[in-house]
């Protein structure tokens, strides 16, 4: 895998890691802490709808209470109660005052001894309601609410028993259905007891509403906790009373639009709130959508539930407001996602797919294709770097070309000299036994003691002529590397004092200024002493002959890494360029006939790479020739070959204007 596909791949799981999170976690929020505070909300409501509630309780108590004061009630007995008189007028003024739906007066036994209106039934025995059932026993003002019979209203009035009649809608989620209507009622009331002086009890004024369809209730419940508070705009706060789970009045609506009265609370509700008295406060089903509901049972004087109070709020608005932010949320998250991907594409592109490239190339290029590039120039810097590897690339490709033809050249030289060697070594042995013969028997002759003077002349001329002759044989085997070395660990130095003593007497080299320049502490080479001597002294011969109008000779010695150098230079006529290639050559000379045999530079050649040596040469037309050489050190491998460049390596190859340093 690649570094690119590598990070690619982490900083694209990195980025959908974290955004997950991030998003899992605002969702979370969203949903919990969010709905949590609407559930909060719709709490408080309940508890303001239950104190308007218990308010309009305690103002009908208030009111009934006053009015029992009364000159009139107060005097007024169960025997002197009738349906003549002042006395309905009196209830009906009472039940103006406190905005109630009835108000009665009862004899002390419970039954209706003066209506306000006079449209109950005949029958007005109301003794079983439980909140006069409790006034009558407890001879004190009862307040509360209390579930009456249909039968028990149509005595207090035809008109609300009328109205507590509800008819029964099929509801989803709540019981299933066992009648089709309800005819009982839920009075929210006070029955307050008429003592006479002896404490007994003459009779009761009782009074009330009838809950059921009283939408105003519930309506102004609504309207006084409807948060915030805007006219005109349908609420999403709703209120409704149920009589068991009946919803007997609301502001709920039902998808037509009319409030869902006769509608039923969910049976999940109505076991909890109803069955276990406890309050729900959770999201519920109501009539026909979701709700953050609250519900609280209402309970009789006796304890016994019967209804439940309820506030709730729309969820849809709630849910779609948290979709909405959610998708902002999300658009931002994608939007942040699509960010990071365009960034790692530019990185890619702009930095890791050049890295790739480069490091795909250079190893095509080490591995040995040198036509492998990059190629691409992507913008900025890396494009720059990229331009530059291909560079090098070419530099690198044009060095080995040079290479290569300076090495196909110096081998082409070497095998010239081999072979020149190998001829010359045949040529040499095949004439120096008849030389040596020639010369053994001259010398014999010329010991005979008969001889005349003219015969011994041309003896010692043939003598002379042949030991020339052997000479240059000699020569020749030097230089085909055919003669012994009796290397030995020596001292570079000594060789050169040597040399320069036996030339500084030569009348050769009267003109010429011998400067010694030798290394104090020059480390020891194996070598033959005679051979380098005579290696000394070619050189030298040779750097005289330069200078034949007089000159400066200098040999110096130094210390170089793992090996000893020796300079010979010379301030003589330097070597014409042409001349370079061909000086190591046997018989390559430039002087008269007579005067050189060419055999020098080729012999000193022989004998230093015998020594595992290096014979450098730096030369300038006119103004002189440095020829460098350098020896291992005793105990050292041959000198190794200077790698970076071939002109150095085999100077006498190269032009000399090249080789100046
Ligand atoms: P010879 O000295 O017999 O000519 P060498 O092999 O010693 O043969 O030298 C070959 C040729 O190299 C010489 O003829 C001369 O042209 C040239 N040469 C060698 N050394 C020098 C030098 N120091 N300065 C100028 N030319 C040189
Ligand atoms: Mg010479």
């Amino acid at each position: 895998m690649t570094i690119r596909l590598k990070l690619t791949i982490l900083s694209i799981a990195g980025i959908l890691v974290a955004n997950a999170l991030i998003s899992l976690a605002v969702f979370s929020y969203l949903e919990s802490v969010w709905l949590q505070e609407v559930q909060q909300r719709v709490q408080r409501n309940l508890r303001a709808a239950e104190a308007m509630y218990e308010a309009r309780m305690q103002m009908l108590e208030g009111c009934l209470q006053v009015a029992a004061l009364s000159h009139e009630f107060s005097t007024a007995g169960a025997a002197s109660a009738g349906s003549g008189g002042r006395m309905p007028a009196m209830l009906t003024k009472v039940r103006h005052a406190g905005s109630m739906d009835f108000v009665t007066l009862l004899d002390n036994r419970g039954r209706i001894a003066v209506r306000a209106d006079s449209e109950g039934t005949q029958d007005g025995d109301l003794s079983e309601n439980a909140l006069v059932r409790a006034a009558l026993s407890t001879k004190k003002t009862v307040t509360g609410t209390e579930r009456v019979s249909g039968a028990s209203l149509a005595r207090i009035s035809q008109r609300l028993a009328g109205r507590a009649r509800i008819d029964l809608l099929p509801t989803p989620e709540a019981k299933p259905l066992l009648e089709t209507s309800c005819t009982d009622g839920l009075i929210s009331g006070t029955a307050v007891p008429l003592l006479d002086e002896h404490g007994a009890v003459r009779g009761v004024l009782y009074g009330g509403d009838l809950l059921n369809q009283r939408e105003d209730l519930v309506d102004s419940i609504r309207d006084a906790i409807l948060n915030p508070p805007v006219r005109d705009v349908p609420s999403q706060d709703t209120v409704t009373v149920f009589l068991g789970d009946v919803r007997i009045a609301t502001n709920v609506r039902k998808t037509d639009g009319h409030r869902a009265v006769g509608t039923r609370m969910s049976q999940q509700v109505a076991e909890q709130v109803l069955e276990r008295g406890e309050i729900w406060a959770a999201s519920a089903f109501v009539v026909n959508d979701r709700y953050v509901t609250a519900y609280e049972p209402i309970r009789d004087p006796q304890q016994q539930v019967v209804g439940a109070l309820y506030v709730g709020l729309l969820q849809s608005p709630f849910v779609h407001k948290r979709n909405t932010l959610g998708g902002v949320l999300l658009v931002m998250v994608l939007s942040g996602t699509l960010s990071c991907f365009l960034l790692i594409y530019f990185m890619n592109y702009l930095v890791l797919r050049p890295a790739e490239k480069v490091i795909a190339m250079s190893r095509r290029f080490i591995g040995g294709d040198l036509t492998a590039r990059v190629h691409i120039r992507p913008p900025g810097e890396i494009g720059l770097l990229c331009q530059a590897v291909d560079q090098m690339a070419e530099a690198v490709v044009e060095r080995e070309q040079q290479l290569k033809i300076a090495t196909s050249k110096q081998l082409h030289h070497s095998e010239k000299l081999s072979s020149l060697g190998r001829l010359a070594a045949g040529v040499a042995h095949e004439i120096n036994n008849p030389l040596t013969g020639v010369l053994t028997f001259a010398h014999l002759m010329r010991e005979k003691p008969n001889m005349d003077d003219q015969d011994r002349q041309d003896l010692d001329l043939i003598i002379h002529e042949t030991s020339r002759a052997a000479e240059i044989v000699r020569g020749l085997l030097d230089f085909a590397r055919e003669r012994a070395v009796n290397k030995e660990p020596m001292n570079l130095n000594e060789a050169v004092v040597r040399t320069t003593r036996l030339i500084r007497n030569q009348k050769l080299f009267d003109r010429i200024v011998i400067d010694e320049d030798l290394a104090g502490d020059l480390p020891a080479i194996d070598g033959d002493m005679n051979q380098l001597q005579q290696v000394l002294l070619n050189l030298s011969l040779n750097a005289c002959e330069a200078m034949s109008s007089g000159g400066t000779l200098t040999i110096s010695t130094r210390t170089q890494g793992a090996g000893v150098v020796v300079k010979i230079s010379d301030t003589g006529c330097g070597i014409k360029p042409e001349h370079l290639e061909r000086i190591f050559e046997p018989f390559f000379t430039t002087k008269p006939v007579g005067k050189g045999t060419g055999l020098g530079l080729s012999v000193s050649y022989g004998i230093v790479q015998q020594h595992g040596g290096n014979i450098e040469l730096d030369s300038e037309v006119g103004r002189g020739t440095t020829f460098t050489i350098v020896f291992p050190l005793s105990g050292h491998g041959p000198v190794a070959e200077t790698p970076d460049s071939v002109p150095r390596q085999h100077p006498f190859l190269a032009p000399a204007g090249e080789r100046r340093e």
